[in-house]
């Protein structure tokens, strides 16, 4: 492709998505394919010869988008939404257009001193306390992950490698494998898969502790757990606390975490994936009350922010924690510059390469403006009160906990075994997508506004679809 044909091409590509999202109410939420439908429709290699990009755009759209889940279709109401607006694929665009990779300043300046200022900006707004940010006078900042799962495993490694430090200044003969084998790392069992997970990848023991009622891990459970523990010789390392959980969005109290894990030297990582955006709006930071404990913070601008994925944000109170844990010399990379005010990010990450994602963070910041966002969070937010009012006006819908940011549960007064089929019966029809959790030990359905597109019209309409096959479930019972 030469860029006449470039230029050509991605008008026509461009033209093709705001079609897409300008018409993406005519289509079902779900798409109506069989498992193996795209393999079955190309061909077994790749084409010997070039193909013009008028057949990749047919292609595409033969082939690809009958088999799209349209998340963000406004009758998305699945997990947690993932971001995507135009600012965001702008700055995507650009990034792509520039190809570069930045993982040191002098692979690239500007993609690292963007990102330094950016997660400068965003941390500001999110109210993190200076201590977090480079900007500050102390060694703290913020780097841009692919994915809270990455940053969870980041900070576990981290707070593996500044515990055996710690432990080897008290006795410098410690055996340091042997010792790695006694760290055990605790979160509740309210956590996203990927705090689990963590654990798996980071060979560490991961503790799921039991909740209150109201979902949250409390002080005194995580107390009880390190003098458990330690009584059996073995050794807290690692706490994740969780800002907004995937199944009923609760918060777990960090002002009672913290001193537990500060008095052991043990690091607190908070996952604030989906409902860490909400502290951009000041009356929700009461939520994160105790943060000035915690060791690092992620949440991704992925997810509810209009960033299309991947960036999750991670804040370090010590950049050197990660720079320690993580740096490994050649000379090939020759990397003069790692200070934590001038970051060779490869140190802040897993991998080596790196995308320049703070373009597409940049671009959002610049053309949403921090009141943009600000009133984005609130509309959604007041859109799934409106919708709780919807089901709670309906007797045979129960709307239980307390509905949390975007997210409402529900389930129907007769049951677990009704409430499954609704989901059930509603996901067969694909015009509304749901998933469901358990809280105290019943079946919800969790209904979340998640697409950016999504009206006070459109809330309407997922409710009367779900109502209605309420009443046919309640006419067959009848019958
Ligand atoms: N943490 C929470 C609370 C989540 O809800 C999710 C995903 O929904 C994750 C972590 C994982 O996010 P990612 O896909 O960015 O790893």
């Amino acid at each position: 492709m030469d860029s006449s044909e470039f230029r050509e091409c991605a008008k026509a590509t461009v033209d093709l998505l705001i079609n897409y999202i300008d018409n993406i109410r005519d289509r079902n939420v779900l798409p109506s394919v069989e498992p193996g439908y795209l393999m079955k429709m190309l061909p077994e290699n790749a084409p010997e010869e070039p193909e013009d990009w008028k057949t990749l755009l047919k292609d595409f759209n033969e082939v690809v988008m009958p088999g799209m889940t349209n998340w963000q279709s406004p009758y998305f109401h699945a997990y947690f939404p993932t971001g995507s607006s135009y600012a965001s694929i702008i700055g995507n665009l650009l990034s792509d257009g520039l190809g570069i990779v930045g993982f040191t300043w002098m692979a690239s300046p500007a993609c690292t001193e963007l990102e330094v200022v950016t997660m400068n900006w965003l941390g500001k707004l999110l109210g993190l306390p200076e201590e977090f940010l480079n900007c500050s006078a102390g060694p703290g900042g913020g780097v841009i992950q692919g994915s809270a799962s990455e940053a969870t495993l980041v900070a576990l490694l981290a707070a593996k490698d500044k515990k055996i430090r710690k432990l080897k200044e008290l006795d410098p003969e410690l055996d340091e494998c042997i010792t790695k084998t006694k760290f055990v790392a605790y979160t509740s069992e309210q956590c996203n898969s990927s705090v689990e997970k963590a654990g798996v990848l980071g060979s560490m023991k991961m503790r799921l502790l039991k909740s209150d009622q109201n979902g949250r891990l409390r002080g005194e459970t995580l107390k009880q757990a390190f003098e458990e523990d330690e009584a059996q010789g073995l050794i807290p390392c690692y706490v994740v606390a969780n800002l907004g959980t995937t199944g009923i969005c609760s918060f777990d109290p960090l002002s009672e975490l913290g001193p537990i894990c500060q008095n052991k030297n043990v690091w607190l990582h908070v996952d604030a994936a989906y409902a860490g955006a909400a502290f951009i709006c000041p009356e929700y930071r009461y939520l994160m009350k105790g943060i000035e404990y915690v060791d690092s913070f992620d949440v991704n601008a992925h997810k509810w922010l209009l960033v299309n994925f991947d960036c999750s944000a991670m804040w370090v109170k010590d950049g050197y924690d990660l720079i320690n844990a993580f740096d490994v010399q050649r000379i090939y990379l020759d990397d003069v510059n790692a200070t934590v005010k001038i970051p060779d990010y490869r140190h802040w990450q897993m991998p080596l390469g790196r995308r320049f994602r703070s373009l597409k963070l940049w671009s959002v910041l610049k053309m949403y403006g921090a009141s943009g966002l600000r009133n984005f969070i609130r509309e959604q937010i007041s859109l799934a009160q409106y919708f709780a009012k919807l089901a709670q006006s309906d007797n045979r819908f129960i709307v239980e906990p307390e509905p949390s940011m975007g997210l409402v549960c529900f389930r129907l007064e007769k049951g677990d075994k009704i409430t499954k089929q609704l989901l059930k019966n509603l996901t067969d029809k694909k015009q509304v997508f749901m998933v469901a959790c358990t809280y105290r030990g019943r079946y919800v359905i969790r209904f979340v506004v998640c697409s950016q597109y999504t009206t006070k019209d459109d809330v309407e309409i997922s409710w009367n679809v779900i109502k209605n096959e309420a009443n046919q479930l309640y006419q067959k019972e009848i019958n």
